[in-house]
């Protein structure tokens, strides 16, 4: 499995690109390639590469929040331009397909009774497997100021975990317990910011269940700046043996 960082930025980063991860794997001849999130920015991150039409297999949508859904219109009508014909997996809480139609039909109307390759929703809500692209899914709610779904993906190989945006709880922490990376928003730096996670409390989660590798993004643009030195002071005071950075967009990590 990997994972490349499209964007590790917040909402209004104007240095960074809002998160989203591409993740890709190869398993018995079959490339499969999966979009977690897909904000403002990202369509240009992901069209920069020059993927083919018909590589994206599936889209994740963790919460309905524009920094992690609104870039979809964009991707989808790229997609459309480039002649896909091939179904489009969409994934996420309960209402997607609702939201997703809303999202498209504001930014470019009518386009949808155009579209020549079909989007299939699936909702993946806590308590639920599915099986889309090769890939197990399951979810847990996080902490958030609008309802939100921390992500597992399992394959025969791995395990990974993404949290969307949110706090920790005892559901998604049970969620990433055994994953090979966990990658978590970090708005904050030890503080208590009202439905965001922060970086002393994702090092404290990645010790309890004994994460091997953490990656945090999302961090507030301002408090990014002092983001190094808050792990460093951690770890060194912590016998923490996880393998913590804060990942710059286009870097890719190998599982
Ligand atoms: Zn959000
Ligand atoms: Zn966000």
């Amino acid at each position: 499995m990997k994972v490349t960082f499209l964007g590790v930025g917040e909402a209004c980063d104007s240095l960074y690109p809002n998160t989203s991860l591409l993740v890709q794997s190869k398993m018995g001849g079959h490339g499969r390639q999966l979009l977690l999130d897909c904000g403002f920015t990202v369509p240009h991150q992901y069209f920069a590469s020059q993927p083919g039409a018909g590589d994206l297999d599936a889209v994740w949508i963790s919460h309905f929040h524009g920094d992690h859904f609104f870039g979809i219109p964009l991707l989808l009508m790229r997609l459309w331009e480039m002649e896909r014909r091939k179904p489009l997996y969409i994934l996420g809480p309960a209402g997607v397909k609702t939201k997703v139609r809303q999202a498209l039909d504001l930014a470019y109307p009518n386009f949808a009774a155009r579209m020549h390759y079909p989007l299939q929703f699936r909702e993946v809500e806590p308590g639920v497997m599915v099986e889309v692209a090769g890939f197990q899914w399951r979810t847990a709610v996080g902490l958030h100021s609008q309802r939100a779904l921390a992500l597992r993906l399992d394959n025969s190989e791995q395990s990974f975990f993404y949290s969307g945006d949110g706090r920790s709880t005892p559901a998604s922490e049970e969620l990433a317990s055994g994953c090979a990376l966990a990658v978590h928003e970090a708005y904050g730096l030890a503080g208590d910011t009202p439905g965001h996670g922060s970086i002393k409390g994702c090092l404290e989660m990645a010790a309890r269940i004994g994460l091997p590798s953490l990656a945090l993004l999302h961090i507030q643009r301002e408090e990014r700046l002092l983001a190094h030195r808050e792990i460093e002071k951690y770890l060194a005071r912590s016998l923490s043996t996880c393998k913590v950075w804060l990942p710059e967009p286009g870097e890719t990590v190998t599982l």
